[in-house]
C-alpha cells in the first residue's frame, strides 16, 4: 500500500489540513479558520483536532499515516520546528511546534515555511517532477519561492533561503513592507501592480480601472479585466508587470541555474497577458547558458498546494 502522510497548512486566517498519498492524491481535505488572536495554544488545539477529523472522516488511525508535514508563515527554524516570529500569527515567538504537536500526536511532525514547502510540493507532485535543478515562485499578495538544487530543498543558514520577494530590484525603489527599499515583491507583486495603478490614477489619468474599483482602491484583478477590455493605462501597468517579472527571472537564473522555473500564485492565472514581455526581459538580461537550459511554465498543483507542499514535507520523514 502507499504511503499516506498528513499536510498542514497554517496561514493567518485559515488552517487546511489534508491526507495525501505519497503520489499526490487528496484523499480527503478540511479548511477550519484559525482564529489567529485567541493565541498559539488555541490555535495548536485546531490544529490538533483537525487532523484527527481528517483522519476519521477517512476511516484512518494515526499509526497509518507516516507523519505530519506542516507549512508555516516564517521567519521559522525549520531544523529545530521552531516558529520563531510571524506578523500574521501574534504570540507566537520561538514557539517550538513541533515539540508541542508531537506531545499531543504521538507520530512524526516536520516543519517549512509556506514558500518553501510550496517550492517542495511542486517539485514531488507538479512541474518539478523528475527535475533535480527546480525553482518555485509565487506570485501574489507578496512574492514567495523555494529552491530544489540537485534533488534537495535548499534551506540556507536559519531556513531563510530563497526569499525571493526581498531581494533588491531597485535600491532607490518604494518601500517594501519588510522597510527595505526597492524589494521585487514592492514591484512585481499583486499588491506593487494595484499600489503602481492606483498611484498613475490618483494623479487623474483616466482609466477604465477607476470605474471597476468604483469608490474603493483598485486591486489588480481589476487591472488585468482592463487590461483584457483594451484600457491603454492597464495595459502599460502589465506590460510593466512583465518587465519587473523578468528582470528577477533573470537574477534567480543567474543565481540558481535552474532546469526549470514554475510560478504560482494570483497572478500567475494571467499568464497570457505578462508571459512574452517576462521571457523577453529575462532573455535579455541573464547570461546566455542559464538562460537557454532553464523553461518557465505556470505552476501546476493551484489551489491545494498549501496541503500538497506539506505533504511532501512529511514524506522526508
Ligand atoms: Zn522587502
Amino acid at each position: 500500500m502507499s504511503r499516506i502522510v498528513c499536510g498542514v497548512d497554517l496561514g493567518g486566517t485559515k488552517i487546511s489540513t489534508g491526507l495525501v498519498t505519497e503520489d499526490g492524491k487528496v484523499i480527503n481535505s478540511i479548511k477550519i479558520p484559525t482564529l489567529a488572536a485567541e493565541g498559539p495554544e488555541a490555535v495548536i488545539d485546531r490544529i490538533i483536532k483537525s487532523v484527527n477529523d481528517v483522519l476519521e472522516m477517512s476511516g484512518l488511525k494515526l499509526e497509518d499515516i507516516a507523519g505530519i508535514g506542516i507549512g508555516s508563515p516564517g521567519p521559522l527554524d525549520a531544523e529545530k520546528g521552531v516558529i520563531i516570529t510571524t506578523p500574521n500569527l501574534p504570540g507566537w515567538n520561538n514557539l517550538p511546534l513541533v515539540e508541542k504537536v508531537k506531545e499531543k500526536l504521538n507520530t512524526n511532525v516536520k516543519l517549512d515555511n509556506d514558500a518553501n514547502a510550496a517550492a517542495y510540493g511542486e517539485y514531488i507532485f507538479g512541474e518539478g517532477r523528475g527535475i533535480k535543478n527546480f525553482m518555485y515562485i509565487t506570485v501574489s499578495t507578496g512574492i514567495g519561492g523555494g529552491v530544489v538544487l540537485n534533488g534537495k530543498l535548499l534551506h540556507g543558514a536559519n531556513s531563510n533561503a530563497a526569499e525571493i520577494g526581498h531581494m533588491t530590484i531597485d535600491f532607490n525603489g518604494p518601500r517594501c513592507n519588510c522597510g527595505n527599499l526597492g524589494c521585487f515583491e514592492a514591484f512585481a507583486s499583486g499588491t506593487g501592480l494595484a499600489r503602481f495603478a492606483n498611484e498613475t490614477v490618483n494623479k487623474g489619468r483616466e482609466s477604465l480601472m477607476k470605474e471597476l474599483a468604483g469608490s474603493n482602491p483598485i486591486k489588480a484583478e481589476q487591472i488585468f479585466e482592463a487590461a483584457r477590455k483594451g484600457d491603454a493605462l492597464a495595459l502599460e501597468l502589465i506590460e510593466k508587470e512583465g518587465f519587473y517579472l523578468g528582470v528577477g527571472l533573470a537574477n534567480l537564473m543567474v543565481v540558481y541555474n535552474p532546469e526549470k522555473i514554475a510560478i504560482g500564485g494570483g497572478v500567475s492565472k494571467q499568464w497570457d497577458m505578462f508571459y512574452d514581455n517576462m521571457i523577453k526581459t529575462a532573455k535579455e538580461r541573464v547570461l546566455r547558458p542559464n538562460f537557454e537550459v532553464c523553461s518557465v511554465v505556470p505552476a501546476k498543483l493551484g489551489d491545494n498546494i498549501g496541503v500538497l507542499g506539506a505533504a511532501a514535507i512529511a514524506l522526508e520523514l
